[in-house]
């Protein structure tokens, strides 16, 4: 760290060309309860940043009542950290606690459940490449990706009047 008042200049030349500009969410939890798009009747979820590009998404996840959310195996890496609440999956022994972080690598299968006595859960999520939906014997039942969730969060908006494109606003 510099303290001189000389060192506090701003970059005086040219930003790439074709760079894609910068992404400020000041107001994650306090903004439009519009922007929280529903998943199931106790789980919600916020995005942050739709990247089209190099095929990943970010958001947080909400839910509201103890239970098994989903069974998944994952193409690509995941990056959790959990804002509030607990979450584990039936496949490990440890607990994702508030403040916590955990990575899940790729090729993993597990069973998302938010324990009884958690009302509430909130984590961040940065997702690569896509969530297989499968059931115990591991057969595919679906998926998401970062293009599945862009259908969804823009069905939401545009059913609340916010209006479909809103969701460019988190696309990069
Ligand atoms: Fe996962």
């Amino acid at each position: 760290m510099r303290d001189d008042a000389s060192e506090l200049i701003p970059f005086q030349g040219q930003q790439p060309w074709g760079m894609k500009p910068d992404m400020v969410l000041n107001d994650i939890m306090t903004g439009d309860p519009r922007l929280w798009v529903p998943l199931s009747e106790h789980s919600w979820s916020r995005p942050l940043h739709l990247n089209v590009t190099a095929g990943f998404y970010v958001h947080i996840l909400k839910v509201t009542k103890a239970g098994l959310i989903q069974r998944h195996r994952h193409s690509g890496a995941v990056h959790a950290y959990t804002l509030k609440g607990r979450w584990h999956y039936l496949e490990h022994d440890w607990v994702a606690e508030a403040g916590g972080y955990v990575f899940e690598p790729p090729g993993e299968t597990h069973t998302l459940v938010v324990p009884e006595g958690c009302d509430e859960m909130m984590t961040l999520f940065f997702v690569h490449g896509s969530l297989m939906f499968v059931d115990p014997k591991g057969q595919t039942t679906g998926y998401d990706d970062v293009f599945t969730r862009i259908d969804k969060y823009r069905a939401h908006f545009e059913a609340v009047g916010l209006g479909g494109d809103h969701v460019k606003h988190f696309m990069r």
